[in-house]
């Protein structure tokens, strides 16, 4: 089993629902059991500023899929909820973002999948969920959580768990 960590986004409609049911989704169509699960966090527009706070969390799944055949259930899961990749704009409102973070230890540049994901360490959207479930693990080298130390947090908000 290969332990793989996703990053989930989004700024349109009932994101933290939408979140349950990709990650429903992701489990059931990669046979997979999440390990771990970070709270929800409301976290500013990056990119675009010109469009609705966001919502981010990460989760830690297991599964037998190789990366290729899990970017591609990642990729349906995001066609399910709406997202229309070539209508968006480059970083505009959607419903559902998935970004594969790590998978396992693999290190690969292909057209269509990177790992481990190269704008990790830019993205503090992705590093305060991340750092929840996963502070020790080193990727790319970086401890996760000295990667969050070195970026600014600022409007990131953790979310109650109820909602
Ligand atoms: P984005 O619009 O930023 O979510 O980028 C989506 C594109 O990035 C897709 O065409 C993927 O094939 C590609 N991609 C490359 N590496 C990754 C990764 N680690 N996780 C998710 N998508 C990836």
């Amino acid at each position: 089993m290969a332990s793989v960590l996703i990053a989930l986004g989004g700024n349109v409609g009932d994101v933290r629902t939408t979140f349950a049911k990709a990650i429903a989704h992701i489990c059931g169509m990669a046979q997979a059991a999440v390990i771990a699960r970070s709270s929800d966090y409301t976290t500013p527009p990056w990119g675009d500023e010109d469009q609705d706070p966001f919502v981010n969390a990460c989760v830690e799944i297991e599964t037998d899929l190789d990366p290729h055949a899990l970017l591609f259930v990642m990729q349906k899961v995001e066609q399910k909820f709406g997202r229309t990749r070539t209508k968006d704009r480059r970083w505009g409102p959607r419903t559902l973002d998935l970004d594969m973070i790590a998978y396992d230890d693999v290190s690969m540049a292909k057209p269509d999948l990177t790992l481990p994901h190269p704008r990790l360490f830019e993205r503090a959207f992705v590093l305060v969920p991340l750092a929840e479930i996963a502070p020790d693990r080193v990727i790319s080298g970086i401890r996760v959580r000295d990667g969050l130390a070195s970026v600014s947090t600022q409007g990131i908000e953790r979310l109650s768990d109820t909602g």
